[in-house]
């Protein structure tokens, strides 16, 4: 599972990735960077 880092500026995996659902009812996977640990979001069911 990919994501896009807003940090890195770059696509990362998604660690500890899970569904989400936001809060326009549209599922998400939201996890963490593995190289700068901040949260990463990717839209769509992981
Ligand atoms: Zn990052």
């Amino acid at each position: 599972m990919h994501g896009y880092c807003m940090r890195c500026r770059k696509k990362v995996d998604i660690q500890h990735a899970k569904a989400i659902v936001m809060k326009n009812n549209k599922p998400a996977t939201m996890g963490t960077c593995p190289s700068c640990g901040c949260k990463v979001c990717r839209i769509g069911k992981g």
